[in-house]
């Protein structure tokens, strides 16, 4: 069996918003770059992306800037947050919303001509940038624009378009090789034919997104198997945070055949309420104490807001995503959820028609055509699902370097930024800056190698072997075993946690590990779902019990962890982050470490009272003086 082989200076494995971004910085460094994507070039989930992407361009509200953005990501994030990626991701986000215009990008505008922008839950002011609800296919297009100029232009001065930058689309990398310590390179397969395909390269930026897969119900598709958390983890990388699961509050409840699907946050930002069955604007009964006088106490107020920011607080349905999809779970189990599980959530009460249509096409789109459901003129049903994993890879926050030399991440497979709970918007944002310092820090690295590291013939032969493991195989069949991990996930560690639970988890997954070592494929290498699922189940168990173990560990509720036996926030695990490794696969170790104290310009820019929500007196008592 042959395999194809190929040279680079920098392997990006993503194709979404994170790797397209990294790959132009790293041929924009004039390196040699490979994108390397399991789905089709332009389909990553950056391309669902609705709401927009937070930039304190302060083009709707003056007072924006960067300092309120990093406090508001902090809050978000319960102070878990890696404080300078917080910091850098505020300050930087505008440049890389500007530059996305620069290649092309056409934003929404305001009535004077400026990008405009949206509310989002957590974000103090108008502050998503965005393109209707369909932002995420806009960033993804700009940046493949971008591509194809960088191509076009090495075809002037080389004479061949992929010269320094090629994309090798449907072809999924399954491990990362290494040099002694040091990254060497990736072997993968072609999707299509399953021909092997390996990769020479000394530096590996992964950006392959999230996890959702190992849920039933989940915003996330297909792809989101977490692949590159288990490849950073199996080649000696660590995760961190991987007990934080955002659920997003609305996800479609019906049919049962699209349970799951996204209904953009923008539904609230643009004046959507919630209801229960008893037509009771319910959130009010949820706002917790550390957000009690950023919310509107009353429904006036709250609607108030929308028209008049400098006078009114903000409608507690625009609480951060946690905090709303735990209030949406209490209604249901209360019974007073809509008829098919889900509560109400209306804007056909709020705005007129065409303004929905025109505020949020695909949205009215969904719901017709999924639904039946007119949300023009009736309520959606809707409630939480599976969105999006705050875990990570652990990397340095100004390079995006992990533990392993030569490896760099960037996006929702990096871990840190946004501590306990993302904020809507910050996503996308989260991309477009990582991913440039992701590229330009692998570049560097590069730079900087005074021998290039080679690639093993035993390490390529044993990673080939695993992957045709399953075809010689007469074992269980990969589907059965994914739907039990699924449900299991789902069940037993899902939005609200008990201990009991998460440890009948870890069981299970042991024993699914072990199943899944032993699961067969049918048919051949070409083109063979099956075979493709078989090689996923490896990532998706180990990614699981990396979230159940840390989940076990978490004596405390904060962001999206929530546990039944421990309700509140404990300042002592603020500081803790819990950090996976593991030696081969074979079991996940995980440790506590301590965050790093914030810097002191950083910490003056919050409230003494504010701080003393979240942090030990003991922490409270160094920063005397220095908090306002
Ligand atoms: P992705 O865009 O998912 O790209 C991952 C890439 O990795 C894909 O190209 C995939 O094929 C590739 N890949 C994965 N595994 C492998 C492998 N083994 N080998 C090769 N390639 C591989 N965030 C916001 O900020 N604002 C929003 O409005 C917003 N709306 C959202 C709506 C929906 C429906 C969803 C699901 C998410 C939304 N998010 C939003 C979150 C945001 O879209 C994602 O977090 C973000 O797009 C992730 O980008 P990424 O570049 O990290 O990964």
């Amino acid at each position: 069996m042959n395999t194809e082989r190929h040279e680079y200076d920098v392997v990006v494995i993503g194709a979404g918003g994170a790797g397209l971004r990294a790959a132009i910085e790293a041929r924009q460094q004039g390196k040699r770059t490979a994108i390397v994507c399991k789905s089709l070039f332009g389909k990553a989930h950056t391309v669902m992306a609705e709401g927009g992407a937070a930039a304190a361009m302060g083009n709707v509200n003056p007072d924006d800037n960067w300092m309120v953005h990093f406090r508001d990501t902090m809050r978000g994030g319960k102070f878990l947050n890696n404080w300078r990626m917080a910091e850098l991701h505020a300050k930087e986000a505008p440049d890389r919303v500007w530059e996305l215009e620069a290649w092309g990008a056409l934003f929404d505008r305001t009535k004077d001509g400026k990008i405009s922008q949206r509310n989002f839950g957590g974000h103090e002011y108008p502050r998503l940038a965005h393109v209707g609800d369909r932002t995420g296919l806009e960033m993804i297009r700009t940046l493949q624009q971008r591509v194809v100029a960088l191509q076009q232009e090495d075809y002037e001065t080389h004479g061949d378009y992929e010269a320094y930058i090629k994309v090798f689309a449907e072809c999924t990398v399954t491990r990362l090789l290494k040099d002694g310590d040091a990254i060497s390179g990736a072997f993968g397969y072609w999707r299509e034919t399953g021909n092997f395909i390996l990769f020479d390269a000394p530096a590996i930026v992964l950006a392959t997104g999230g996890i959702g897969k190992s849920y039933v119900v989940t915003s996330n598709s297909w792809e989101y198997t977490g692949d590159g958390h288990a490849l950073a983890l199996l080649a000696g990388a660590n995760l961190i945070n991987m007990e934080f699961i955002q659920f997003h509050p609305t996800g479609m409840v019906w049919p049962p055949s699209v349970r799951g699907i996204l209904v953009t946050e923008s539904v609230r930002g643009d004046g959507g309420v919630l209801r229960n069955s008893e037509g009771k604007r319910f959130m009010f009964d949820y706002v917790p104490d550390v957000f009690k006088d950023k919310y509107a106490t009353s429904e006036e107020e709250g609607d108030r807001w929308y028209t008049d920011q400098a006078n009114n607080r903000r409608p507690p349905e625009l609480l951060p995503r946690d905090e709303v999809a735990r209030a949406i779970n209490a209604e249901v189990k209360a019974g007073r959820g809509s008829p098919q599980g889900g509560v109400f959530l209306d804007v056909s009460t709020r705005l007129p028609a065409e303004e929905i249509k025109k505020r949020l096409p695909s949205m009215h789109h969904q719901f017709k055509e999924l639904a039946d459901v007119d949300i023009t003129a009736e309520p959606m049903q809707v409630g939480p699902t599976c969105h999006y994993i705050m875990g990570g890879v652990e990397v340095d926050a100004d390079t995006g370097a992990a533990a392993v030399p030569g490896l760099f991440a960037a996006g929702e497979v990096s871990g840190g930024m946004h501590g306990s709970n993302r904020l809507g918007g910050n996503s996308l944002s989260d991309l477009l800056v990582f991913g440039r310092r992701a590229g330009a820090g692998a570049a560097a690295y590069v730079d900087g190698l005074a021998a290039r590291p080679k690639v093993a013939d035993d390490a390529v032969e044993a990673a080939r072997e695993e992957a045709i493991a399953p075809l010689g195989r007469s074992g269980e069949n990969p589907y059965e075993v994914h739907h039990e991990l699924q449900r299991t996930m789902n069940d037993l560690v899902g939005i609200i946690r008990k201990p009991g639970e998460v440890a009948e988890a870890l069981q299970v997954v042991e024993k699914l590990k072990e199943r899944v070592a032993l699961v067969g494929a049918a048919g051949s290498r070409v083109y063979n779902p099956g075979w493709h699922l078989a090689i996923d189940l490896r990532n998706m168990v180990l990614v699981s019990e990396c979230v159940a173990r840390a989940a076990l560990l978490r004596e405390e509720s904060r962001g999206g962890h929530t546990r039944d036996d421990f309700p509140g926030m404990n300042p002592e695990w603020r500081r803790k982050l819990l950090v996976c490794s593991t030696e081969g696969g074979s079991a996940v170790r995980v440790e506590e470490k301590i965050q790093p104290r914030m810097r002191d310009d950083l910490i003056s820019l919050f409230e003494r009272e504010e701080l003393s929500k979240y942090l030990t007196d003991e922490e409270m008592t160094e920063f005397d003086g220095i908090a306002k």
